[in-house]
Protein backbone atom coordinates (compact mmCIF):
# COMPACT_ATOMS: atom_id res chain seq x y z
CA UNK A 1 0.00 0.00 0.00
CA UNK A 2 1.22 3.68 -0.99
CA UNK A 3 0.78 6.10 1.60
CA UNK A 4 0.67 9.69 0.19
CA UNK A 5 2.07 12.34 2.31
CA UNK A 6 -0.03 15.52 1.84
CA UNK A 7 1.74 18.31 0.29
CA UNK A 8 3.11 21.16 2.64
CA UNK A 9 2.63 24.88 2.74
CA UNK A 10 4.05 26.94 5.34
CA UNK A 11 1.91 30.56 5.02
CA UNK A 12 2.75 33.77 6.89
CA UNK A 13 -0.23 35.09 8.00
CA UNK A 14 -0.50 38.85 9.08
CA UNK A 15 -3.47 39.71 10.42
CA UNK A 16 -3.34 43.33 10.13
CA UNK A 17 -5.39 46.07 12.31
CA UNK A 18 -9.37 47.19 12.35
CA UNK A 19 -11.19 44.20 10.67
CA UNK A 20 -8.42 43.04 9.57
CA UNK A 21 -8.35 40.14 12.21
CA UNK A 22 -11.96 39.23 11.24
CA UNK A 23 -11.39 38.99 7.59
CA UNK A 24 -7.94 37.18 7.93
CA UNK A 25 -9.66 34.38 10.52
CA UNK A 26 -12.46 33.75 7.97
CA UNK A 27 -9.83 33.12 5.60
CA UNK A 28 -8.50 30.61 8.01
CA UNK A 29 -11.42 28.63 8.35
CA UNK A 30 -11.98 28.08 5.10
CA UNK A 31 -8.51 26.87 4.37
CA UNK A 32 -8.43 24.65 7.00
CA UNK A 33 -11.81 23.12 5.82
CA UNK A 34 -10.28 22.81 2.45
CA UNK A 35 -7.37 20.67 4.66
CA UNK A 36 -10.00 19.03 6.66
CA UNK A 37 -11.49 17.85 3.28
CA UNK A 38 -8.40 16.58 1.58
CA UNK A 39 -5.68 14.21 1.77
CA UNK A 40 -3.49 15.86 0.07
CA UNK A 41 -2.99 19.38 1.51
CA UNK A 42 -1.41 20.69 4.78
CA UNK A 43 -1.10 24.16 5.81
CA UNK A 44 1.20 25.41 8.47
CA UNK A 45 0.47 29.22 9.34
CA UNK A 46 2.85 31.10 10.78
CA UNK A 47 1.43 34.29 13.07
CA UNK A 48 3.58 37.83 12.64
CA UNK A 49 3.26 41.07 13.82
CA UNK A 50 3.22 43.54 11.61
CA UNK A 51 0.77 47.12 10.99
CA UNK A 52 -0.54 49.75 13.35
CA UNK A 53 -1.13 48.31 15.89
CA UNK A 54 2.63 47.01 16.47
CA UNK A 55 4.12 50.41 16.40
CA UNK A 56 4.03 51.19 20.03
CA UNK A 57 5.68 47.41 21.02
CA UNK A 58 8.25 47.03 18.21
CA UNK A 59 8.37 50.88 16.96
CA UNK A 60 8.04 50.10 13.56
CA UNK A 61 4.75 48.73 11.61
CA UNK A 62 7.10 46.06 10.04
CA UNK A 63 9.32 44.39 13.14
CA UNK A 64 12.58 42.14 11.54
CA UNK A 65 11.11 39.26 12.96
CA UNK A 66 8.31 39.32 10.45
CA UNK A 67 10.41 40.37 8.07
CA UNK A 68 12.54 36.77 8.75
CA UNK A 69 8.95 35.02 8.68
CA UNK A 70 7.95 35.97 5.76
CA UNK A 71 11.40 35.47 4.63
CA UNK A 72 11.53 31.68 5.87
CA UNK A 73 7.30 30.55 4.16
CA UNK A 74 6.43 29.62 1.12
CA UNK A 75 3.59 32.95 0.81
CA UNK A 76 1.81 35.50 2.83
CA UNK A 77 -1.58 35.92 3.70
CA UNK A 78 -1.91 39.88 4.73
CA UNK A 79 -5.05 41.53 6.29
CA UNK A 80 -4.79 45.05 5.86
CA UNK A 81 -3.04 47.57 7.86
CA UNK A 82 -3.92 51.20 8.96
CA UNK A 83 -1.27 53.61 7.74
CA UNK A 84 -1.37 56.71 9.84
CA UNK A 85 -1.27 59.93 7.35
CA UNK A 86 0.76 62.25 9.64
CA UNK A 87 4.59 63.24 7.88
CA UNK A 88 7.13 61.34 9.29
CA UNK A 89 4.60 58.32 10.39
CA UNK A 90 6.23 54.99 9.63
CA UNK A 91 5.86 54.12 5.95
CA UNK A 92 2.41 51.44 5.10
CA UNK A 93 3.78 47.89 5.64
CA UNK A 94 1.97 46.80 3.07
CA UNK A 95 4.00 48.99 0.83
CA UNK A 96 7.38 48.42 2.64
CA UNK A 97 6.78 44.14 1.55
CA UNK A 98 5.70 44.88 -1.94
CA UNK A 99 9.29 46.60 -2.32
CA UNK A 100 11.26 44.53 -0.13
CA UNK A 101 10.02 41.28 -1.89
CA UNK A 102 10.11 43.10 -5.35
CA UNK A 103 6.75 41.95 -5.63
CA UNK A 104 5.88 43.74 -8.32
CA UNK A 105 3.04 42.91 -10.27
CA UNK A 106 -0.46 43.55 -7.99
CA UNK A 107 -3.16 41.95 -9.54
CA UNK A 108 -6.88 42.81 -8.65
CA UNK A 109 -9.50 40.72 -10.66
CA UNK A 110 -12.64 41.88 -10.78
CA UNK A 111 -16.28 40.20 -12.08
CA UNK A 112 -19.36 40.11 -12.04
CA UNK A 113 -20.35 38.16 -8.82
CA UNK A 114 -23.71 35.30 -8.63
CA UNK A 115 -26.81 36.95 -7.38
CA UNK A 116 -24.82 40.30 -6.46
CA UNK A 117 -26.14 43.98 -7.87
CA UNK A 118 -23.51 45.20 -10.06
CA UNK A 119 -23.88 48.19 -12.25
CA UNK A 120 -23.48 46.48 -15.32
CA UNK A 121 -23.45 42.37 -16.23
CA UNK A 122 -20.66 40.16 -17.48
CA UNK A 123 -17.98 41.87 -15.80
CA UNK A 124 -14.44 39.99 -15.91
CA UNK A 125 -11.04 41.90 -15.62
CA UNK A 126 -8.25 42.36 -14.28
CA UNK A 127 -6.36 45.65 -12.80
CA UNK A 128 -2.69 45.05 -13.11
CA UNK A 129 -0.73 47.76 -11.30
CA UNK A 130 2.79 48.15 -11.02
CA UNK A 131 3.63 48.27 -7.52
CA UNK A 132 7.19 49.18 -6.69
CA UNK A 133 7.93 52.57 -7.66
CA UNK A 134 5.12 55.50 -9.47
CA UNK A 135 3.62 57.73 -6.55
CA UNK A 136 4.38 55.02 -4.00
CA UNK A 137 7.93 56.15 -4.09
CA UNK A 138 7.37 57.54 -0.86
CA UNK A 139 9.54 60.66 -1.89
CA UNK A 140 7.99 63.54 -1.01
CA UNK A 141 9.38 66.63 0.43
CA UNK A 142 8.32 70.00 1.52
CA UNK A 143 10.41 72.34 -0.14
CA UNK A 144 8.91 75.67 1.39
CA UNK A 145 6.69 76.44 3.78
CA UNK A 146 3.28 74.89 1.84
CA UNK A 147 5.00 74.08 -0.74
CA UNK A 148 5.32 70.37 -0.94
CA UNK A 149 7.15 68.03 -3.80
CA UNK A 150 6.40 64.09 -4.29
CA UNK A 151 8.42 62.16 -6.52
CA UNK A 152 6.52 59.74 -9.48
CA UNK A 153 9.69 57.51 -10.08
CA UNK A 154 8.94 56.09 -13.43
CA UNK A 155 11.57 53.55 -14.67
CA UNK A 156 11.48 51.17 -17.86
CA UNK A 157 12.91 48.53 -16.25
CA UNK A 158 9.96 48.08 -13.90
CA UNK A 159 7.06 49.14 -16.62
CA UNK A 160 8.95 46.20 -18.63
CA UNK A 161 8.27 43.74 -16.00
CA UNK A 162 4.72 44.74 -14.89
CA UNK A 163 3.97 45.00 -18.70
CA UNK A 164 5.31 41.40 -19.95
CA UNK A 165 3.11 40.04 -16.90
CA UNK A 166 0.01 41.86 -17.74
CA UNK A 167 0.96 40.79 -21.79
CA UNK A 168 1.32 37.38 -20.30
CA UNK A 169 -1.87 37.42 -18.56
CA UNK A 170 -3.68 39.05 -21.33
CA UNK A 171 -2.07 36.13 -23.69
CA UNK A 172 -3.86 33.35 -21.26
CA UNK A 173 -7.10 35.48 -21.16
CA UNK A 174 -9.37 37.19 -24.16
CA UNK A 175 -5.93 38.73 -25.45
CA UNK A 176 -6.76 42.37 -24.81
CA UNK A 177 -4.73 44.95 -22.83
CA UNK A 178 -5.71 48.23 -22.17
CA UNK A 179 -2.40 50.55 -20.41
CA UNK A 180 -4.08 52.93 -18.74
CA UNK A 181 -1.75 56.78 -17.87
CA UNK A 182 -1.37 60.47 -18.56
CA UNK A 183 1.15 61.05 -21.04
CA UNK A 184 -0.61 64.26 -22.41
CA UNK A 185 0.42 65.44 -19.04
CA UNK A 186 3.13 63.55 -17.10
CA UNK A 187 5.09 63.08 -20.65
CA UNK A 188 8.23 62.23 -19.36
CA UNK A 189 7.21 59.70 -16.62
CA UNK A 190 4.08 58.08 -18.30
CA UNK A 191 5.86 58.32 -21.49
CA UNK A 192 8.41 55.38 -20.25
CA UNK A 193 5.71 53.25 -19.14
CA UNK A 194 3.99 53.91 -22.69
CA UNK A 195 7.51 53.09 -24.69
CA UNK A 196 7.56 50.05 -22.01
CA UNK A 197 4.12 49.08 -23.21
CA UNK A 198 4.83 48.99 -26.62
CA UNK A 199 7.86 47.31 -26.66
CA UNK A 200 6.69 44.23 -24.95
CA UNK A 201 3.31 43.93 -27.09
CA UNK A 202 5.61 43.00 -29.68
CA UNK A 203 6.16 39.99 -28.51
CA UNK A 204 2.72 39.61 -27.73
CA UNK A 205 1.42 40.27 -31.31
CA UNK A 206 -1.83 37.78 -30.26
CA UNK A 207 -2.78 39.91 -27.59
CA UNK A 208 -4.68 43.32 -29.29
CA UNK A 209 -3.94 46.84 -27.23
CA UNK A 210 -5.48 49.85 -26.26
CA UNK A 211 -4.18 52.97 -24.84
CA UNK A 212 -6.16 55.34 -22.58
CA UNK A 213 -6.04 58.48 -20.36
CA UNK A 214 -6.94 57.30 -16.70
CA UNK A 215 -9.84 60.25 -16.37
CA UNK A 216 -11.18 58.52 -19.37
CA UNK A 217 -10.72 54.95 -17.66
CA UNK A 218 -12.78 56.09 -14.91
CA UNK A 219 -15.42 57.17 -16.70
CA UNK A 220 -15.26 53.88 -19.37
CA UNK A 221 -15.67 51.63 -15.81
CA UNK A 222 -18.52 52.67 -14.86
CA UNK A 223 -20.05 53.29 -18.50
CA UNK A 224 -18.48 50.30 -19.99
CA UNK A 225 -16.53 47.50 -17.16
CA UNK A 226 -17.48 44.65 -19.80
CA UNK A 227 -15.19 45.91 -22.56
CA UNK A 228 -12.11 45.32 -20.52
CA UNK A 229 -10.10 42.25 -20.52
CA UNK A 230 -6.46 43.39 -18.69
CA UNK A 231 -5.68 46.87 -17.33
CA UNK A 232 -1.93 47.75 -17.14
CA UNK A 233 -1.00 50.75 -15.29
CA UNK A 234 0.80 52.72 -12.84
CA UNK A 235 0.99 52.40 -8.94
CA UNK A 236 -1.59 55.18 -8.05
CA UNK A 237 -4.31 54.98 -10.82
CA UNK A 238 -4.22 51.30 -10.36
CA UNK A 239 -5.02 51.76 -6.98
CA UNK A 240 -7.73 53.94 -8.05
CA UNK A 241 -9.46 52.18 -10.27
CA UNK A 242 -9.71 48.99 -8.86
CA UNK A 243 -11.26 50.14 -6.32
CA UNK A 244 -13.79 51.43 -8.75
CA UNK A 245 -13.72 48.59 -10.09
CA UNK A 246 -14.46 46.55 -7.42
CA UNK A 247 -17.43 49.03 -6.54
CA UNK A 248 -18.69 48.43 -9.85
CA UNK A 249 -18.96 44.78 -9.60
CA UNK A 250 -21.11 45.07 -6.34
CA UNK A 251 -18.81 45.47 -3.35
CA UNK A 252 -14.93 46.06 -2.26
CA UNK A 253 -15.77 43.24 0.13
CA UNK A 254 -15.41 40.83 -2.51
CA UNK A 255 -12.00 42.03 -4.35
CA UNK A 256 -8.72 39.63 -3.90
CA UNK A 257 -5.60 41.42 -4.80
CA UNK A 258 -2.10 39.66 -5.15
CA UNK A 259 1.37 40.61 -5.02
CA UNK A 260 3.61 38.81 -7.31
CA UNK A 261 7.38 38.68 -7.21
CA UNK A 262 9.83 36.62 -8.72
CA UNK A 263 10.58 34.43 -6.17
CA UNK A 264 7.50 35.77 -3.49
CA UNK A 265 3.41 36.42 -3.66
CA UNK A 266 1.51 38.23 -0.70
CA UNK A 267 -2.30 37.60 -1.05
CA UNK A 268 -4.47 40.44 0.75
CA UNK A 269 -8.00 42.17 0.02
CA UNK A 270 -7.87 45.42 -1.92
CA UNK A 271 -9.93 47.38 1.07
CA UNK A 272 -8.09 48.44 3.95
CA UNK A 273 -8.61 48.19 7.50
CA UNK A 274 -12.19 50.30 7.49
CA UNK A 275 -11.40 51.07 11.32
CA UNK A 276 -15.31 51.73 11.75
CA UNK A 277 -16.18 48.62 11.69
CA UNK A 278 -13.73 47.04 13.73
CA UNK A 279 -14.92 43.92 16.35
CA UNK A 280 -18.05 44.22 14.54
CA UNK A 281 -18.20 40.99 13.17
CA UNK A 282 -20.23 42.94 9.88
CA UNK A 283 -17.74 43.06 7.11
CA UNK A 284 -17.73 40.68 3.78
CA UNK A 285 -14.61 38.58 4.09
CA UNK A 286 -14.90 37.47 0.83
CA UNK A 287 -12.38 39.60 -0.54
CA UNK A 288 -9.78 38.38 1.84
CA UNK A 289 -11.38 34.20 1.24
CA UNK A 290 -10.41 35.01 -2.67
CA UNK A 291 -7.16 36.33 -1.60
CA UNK A 292 -6.38 32.88 -0.11
CA UNK A 293 -8.15 31.34 -3.55
CA UNK A 294 -5.44 33.44 -5.24
CA UNK A 295 -2.67 32.07 -2.93
CA UNK A 296 -3.51 28.75 -3.93
CA UNK A 297 -3.76 28.96 -7.46
CA UNK A 298 -0.17 30.90 -7.11
CA UNK A 299 1.28 28.23 -5.32
CA UNK A 300 0.44 25.61 -8.16
CA UNK A 301 -2.77 24.31 -6.25
CA UNK A 302 -4.96 24.78 -9.01
CA UNK A 303 -7.93 22.60 -8.10
CA UNK A 304 -8.20 23.24 -4.26
CA UNK A 305 -7.90 27.41 -5.49
CA UNK A 306 -11.03 26.43 -7.74
CA UNK A 307 -12.91 24.97 -4.81
CA UNK A 308 -12.65 28.01 -3.02
CA UNK A 309 -13.72 30.16 -5.83
CA UNK A 310 -17.01 27.52 -6.51
CA UNK A 311 -17.87 27.46 -2.30
CA UNK A 312 -17.89 31.25 -2.68
CA UNK A 313 -20.36 31.77 -5.44
CA UNK A 314 -22.12 28.81 -4.64
CA UNK A 315 -22.95 30.44 -0.87
CA UNK A 316 -23.64 33.83 -3.15
CA UNK A 317 -25.73 31.95 -5.55
CA UNK A 318 -27.97 30.83 -3.04
CA UNK A 319 -28.08 34.23 -1.42
CA UNK A 320 -29.05 33.58 1.87
CA UNK A 321 -25.98 34.40 3.84
CA UNK A 322 -24.51 37.86 2.92
CA UNK A 323 -23.09 40.83 4.65
CA UNK A 324 -24.24 44.12 4.94
CA UNK A 325 -22.73 45.74 2.12
CA UNK A 326 -24.47 43.01 -0.26
CA UNK A 327 -27.28 44.20 1.45
CA UNK A 328 -27.99 40.96 3.86
CA UNK A 329 -27.57 40.87 7.29
CA UNK A 330 -25.32 37.99 8.04
CA UNK A 331 -21.97 38.21 10.20
CA UNK A 332 -18.61 37.92 9.07
CA UNK A 333 -18.32 34.68 10.79
CA UNK A 334 -22.17 33.56 9.65
CA UNK A 335 -20.53 34.02 5.93
CA UNK A 336 -16.86 32.04 6.72
CA UNK A 337 -18.92 29.01 8.19
CA UNK A 338 -21.42 29.02 5.00
CA UNK A 339 -18.02 28.83 2.44
CA UNK A 340 -16.20 26.58 4.46
CA UNK A 341 -19.02 23.87 5.07
CA UNK A 342 -19.80 24.87 1.45
CA UNK A 343 -15.66 23.81 0.76
CA UNK A 344 -16.46 20.45 2.73
CA UNK A 345 -19.23 19.48 0.52
CA UNK A 346 -18.02 20.09 -2.82
P1 LIG B 1 -11.14 50.99 3.49
O1 LIG B 1 -11.04 50.09 2.31
O2 LIG B 1 -10.59 50.48 4.76
O3 LIG B 1 -12.66 51.33 3.74
C1 LIG B 1 -13.46 52.10 2.89
C2 LIG B 1 -14.92 51.64 3.00
O4 LIG B 1 -15.10 50.46 2.21
C3 LIG B 1 -15.33 51.21 4.40
O5 LIG B 1 -15.73 52.29 5.19
C4 LIG B 1 -16.47 50.25 4.09
O6 LIG B 1 -17.64 50.99 3.83
C5 LIG B 1 -16.03 49.58 2.83
N1 LIG B 1 -15.36 48.30 3.09
C6 LIG B 1 -14.03 48.05 3.15
N2 LIG B 1 -13.80 46.76 3.39
C7 LIG B 1 -15.02 46.16 3.49
C8 LIG B 1 -15.45 44.82 3.74
N3 LIG B 1 -14.58 43.80 3.90
N4 LIG B 1 -16.78 44.58 3.79
C9 LIG B 1 -17.66 45.55 3.61
N5 LIG B 1 -17.32 46.84 3.35
C10 LIG B 1 -16.01 47.15 3.29
O7 LIG B 1 -10.46 52.36 3.05
P2 LIG B 1 -10.00 53.64 3.88
O8 LIG B 1 -11.09 54.04 4.82
O9 LIG B 1 -9.54 54.59 2.86
O10 LIG B 1 -8.72 53.20 4.71
C11 LIG B 1 -8.72 52.75 6.07
C12 LIG B 1 -7.32 52.37 6.44
O11 LIG B 1 -6.90 51.23 5.67
C13 LIG B 1 -6.26 53.45 6.18
O12 LIG B 1 -5.38 53.52 7.28
C14 LIG B 1 -5.53 52.99 4.94
O13 LIG B 1 -4.21 53.43 4.90
C15 LIG B 1 -5.62 51.50 5.11
N6 LIG B 1 -5.50 50.72 3.85
C16 LIG B 1 -4.73 49.59 3.90
C17 LIG B 1 -4.60 48.80 2.79
C18 LIG B 1 -3.72 47.59 2.88
O14 LIG B 1 -3.34 47.16 3.97
N7 LIG B 1 -3.37 46.96 1.77
C19 LIG B 1 -5.32 49.11 1.62
C20 LIG B 1 -6.13 50.24 1.62
C21 LIG B 1 -6.22 51.04 2.74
Amino acid sequence: MTITMPKTYNIAVLKGDGIGPEVTDATIKVLEALQDSSQNLKFNFLYGEAGYHCIETYGTNLPEETITLLEQQDACLKGPMTTPETPGAPVSAAVKIRKMFKLYANVRPCRSFPNVKALKPNIDLVVVRENTEGMYSGVEYEVAPGVGVALRIITRKASLRVAEFAFKLAAKRRKHLTYVHKGNILRITDGIFKDAVKEVSLKHPDVTIDDIHIDAATMHLIKKPESFDVIVTTNLFGDVISDEAAQVTGSLGLAAGANIGETYGMFEPVHGSAPKYTGQNRVNPIATIMAGSMMLDYLGEKEPAAKIEKAVMNVLGEGKVRTADLGGSSTTTEVSEAIASKVKSL
